[in-house]
Formats: structure tokens, C-alpha cells, sequence
């Protein structure tokens, strides 16, 4: 796939939210607006609730 956006390597962490606050907000606002993340956010998200659902200990929540 073709990446035209350097940000998209963000989408994993967004989803994961593992990112702090204000980036999770400036990446939120980016991914808005930029088609690149929007698609990534979209291919990513059954791979990271996959991956958050072999997670027993609930120490952190995805989306
Ligand atoms: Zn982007």
C-alpha cells in the first residue's frame, strides 16, 4: 500500500491508547482530516480489538 502520510504510523498507538493526552487529541484532529489515517485507523481497528481482547488482566481498554 502506497503511504502518503508520515502520521500513520501513529494510528497504531491511537488505537492502542497508549498515547498521552494531547498527542491522542492532535493525532484525533489530524486523522480528521487526512485520508491516509482515516484508512489505516479503518484497516487497523479489528487487528487492535483483536489484539485487545486476548487481554484478560483489563489493564487497559481499546475502543
Ligand atoms: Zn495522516
Amino acid at each position: 500500500m502506497v503511504n502518503n502520510c508520515a502520521q500513520t504510523i501513529t494510528a497504531a498507538s491511537y488505537l492502542l491508547g497508549v498515547l498521552r493526552p494531547a498527542e491522542r487529541d492532535e493525532y484525533g484532529r489530524h486523522a480528521d482530516t487526512c485520508v491516509y489515517c482515516r484508512r489505516e485507523l479503518a484497516e487497523l481497528a479489528p487487528a487492535t480489538r483483536a489484539l485487545a481482547s486476548v487481554k484478560d488482566d483489563g489493564s487497559f481498554a481499546v475502543q
